[in-house]
């Protein structure tokens, strides 16, 4: 064995050096020796690290300095878990995390002390699932998320649609197992743990890393005879028809499940779900805001003129009755109470329509005789001081 160094000589601080005197040193040897710093003497810098991580752990720490000042390396034999230094021993990585920090490397911490080591090296993470036999036993199967388009009428009414789609059933050749004799073997490469180890140095020191089994891809059991049906899968793929309803009033975007219609599991699993997801069609009288409708509709200058009652159909076909008063402008809108949307809870939406005064293309000689009466009337001025219905039509249309 090689002889220990000082760790005050180790980190370049004076024996009478402050925690903070230390914890700067250190911080600045840490960046010095890592690893991405130094890729032609990597080694070095491990060995490098790992003497001033020891230096660190032992002089900040009030109790294990003592040791050290009085007893030296040798008193700190009974401190380390091994007789000497191991990564074991260094309980700041909180310390090392932050100077790691500001180098901008960015881990998560949380699993221990071989959780941050495996961040650092990309290394698998128990936090994080890592890997492992993951598809081991019945899994349920995927969800399937298709579009159902809808008019406004479907929704204003509620609407059933039968749906034709390609999923995943159980393979009947093989009840699902994927294997022609309906028998599984324990993976000869992994011996069934669905993973394989690979020991791997690091400038931490070794490591065994794991990752998922090649021969098994994580399953623990292999299929010695394949099913010619599903080819070893376990499900085939099968077209099915499936009845959807939709509740009146469902908004776009929003979706009706179907527990258990989605793609079949593994290995006896559960189906997966089925979303249908509301596409609402573009309608060419009303459009959607919430449960309200918004509709436009043309009336004669004369009826905006003198006033009256005009009567459309709503969404729902129903008669929707509105009153115009005497000289009304175009473009002028008129909200008809519980005549919108049904609502999913009950109820309606309100339905706003905007009157649109439409100017004949073509007149009558009857017509025309009336309408030169009428701008006659205006030019003279005979309609007083007070704005008369023509000038409000006049008004209008600027
Ligand atoms: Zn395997
Ligand atoms: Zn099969």
């Amino acid at each position: 064995m090689k002889k220990k160094r000082d760790y005050y000589e180790i980190l370049g601080v004076p024996r009478n050096a402050t925690p903070e005197e230390i914890k700067k040193a250190y911080r600045r040897l840490a960046i010095k020796y890592h690893p991405d710093k130094n890729p032609d003497n990597k080694e070095e810098a491990e060995e490098k690290f790992k003497e001033i991580s020891e230096a660190y752990e032992v002089l900040i720490d009030p109790e294990k300095r003592r040791i050290y000042d009085q007893y030296g390396h040798e008193g700190l034999q009974g401190v380390f878990k091994q007789g000497d230094f191991t990564w074991q021993d260094f309980t700041h990585v909180d310390d090392l995390r932050d100077i790691f920090r500001e180098f901008g490397i960015n881990f998560d911490f949380g699993g221990g002390f071989f959780d941050f080591l495996n961040d650092i090296f990309g290394g698998p993470s128990r936090r994080r699932g890592g890997y492992g036999v993951t598809h081991h036993g019945p899994q349920k199967g995927e969800d399937i998320r298709i579009k159902i388009p809808l008019t406004l009428e479907e929704i204003a009414k509620g609407a059933t649609k039968t749906v034709r789609l390609e999923r995943f059933e159980v393979c009947n050749a093989c009840g699902g197992t994927g294997s022609k004799s309906g028998k599984v073997q324990t993976c000869p490469t992994c011996g069934g743990t669905g993973v394989v180890r690979k020991v791997s140095r690091t400038f931490f020191g070794q490591f065994v890393q794991t990752s998922t089994c090649p021969t098994c891809h994580g399953e623990g059991v292999v299929v010695t005879d394949p099913c010619p049906v599903c080819h070893g899968t376990g499900r085939v793929k099968k077209r099915v028809e499936l009845k959807i309803g939709f509740p009146r009033g469902i908004h776009e975007g929003q979706s009706v499940v179907l527990r258990g219609e989605g793609h079949a599991g593994y290995k006896g699993g559960p189906h997966g779900d089925l979303y249908a997801v509301v596409v609402q069609k573009l309608h060419d009288r009303f459009k959607r805001d919430g449960d309200d409708l918004y509709t436009e509709v043309p009336i004669s200058f004369s009826k905006a003129a003198l006033g009256g009652d005009i009567v459309l159909k709503d969404i729902l076909g129903e008669t929707a009755k509105i009153h115009i008063p005497p000289g009304t402008n175009s473009h002028t809108t008129f909200r008809v109470r519980g005549k919108g949307m049904p609502r999913l809870n009950g109820g309606r939406g309100d339905l706003f329509v905007k009157v649109i005064i439409k100017v004949p293309k073509k007149l009558t000689p009857e017509m025309k005789a009336l309408i030169e009466k009428l701008a006659e009337y205006e030019e003279n001025g005979k309609v007083g001081h007070e704005e008369s219905v023509f000038e409000k039509i006049k008004n209008a249309f600027r």
